[in-house]
């Protein structure tokens, strides 16, 4: 970590004084060529940082996105109306239309959804904790007495 720094400082220094250099052969005060060459680096280094964070946050981005579009996809499966009747489990959306190539006829078929609906009910008594036989029981009771 120190050792880190301390190159880091040297190469600040050595880049920062080769920069003072040359524009002091073009007639630049030194101490002003030492702190443009300081006020340079730091200006690329601010510049990498940047290009590198916006980088790293596009590629995370796509990443997700490629996550919920797997998401989005249900495995169901299907049977193709050949006369093989090939069943094959293929990727679907809701959203989209779905097509898939039959791998026994190798022809394109295409994927309909059908919707069902049924009313929601409620159970009787718990059957998970014997609350059933004791419906019965009390029910049996019921009708003998
Ligand atoms: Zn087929």
């Amino acid at each position: 970590m120190l050792n880190r720094l301390i190159i880091q400082l040297c190469l600040l220094i050595v880049i920062s004084g080769t920069i003072a250099e040359v524009l002091h052969s073009f007639g630049v005060n030194y101490i002003f060529g030492v702190i443009m060459g300081i006020a340079i680096q730091y200006g690329l280094y601010n510049a990498f940082v940047y290009a590198l964070d916006s980088y790293t946050l596009l590629k995370a981005k796509k990443l997700e996105n490629e996550k919920l579009k797997e998401l989005s996809y249900q495995l169901t499966e299907v049977t193709c109306p050949c006369l093989q009747k090939t069943k094959e489990l293929i990727p679907i959306r809701l959203n989209e239309p779905t097509q898939y190539k039959c791998n026994a006829c190798s022809k394109r078929v295409s994927v309909f959804v059908q919707t069902e609906t049924a009313l929601v009910t409620e159970p009787i008594a718990d059957t998970s904790i014997g609350g059933m036989d004791e419906l019965i029981k009390s029910k049996i009771n019921e009708s003998a007495g």
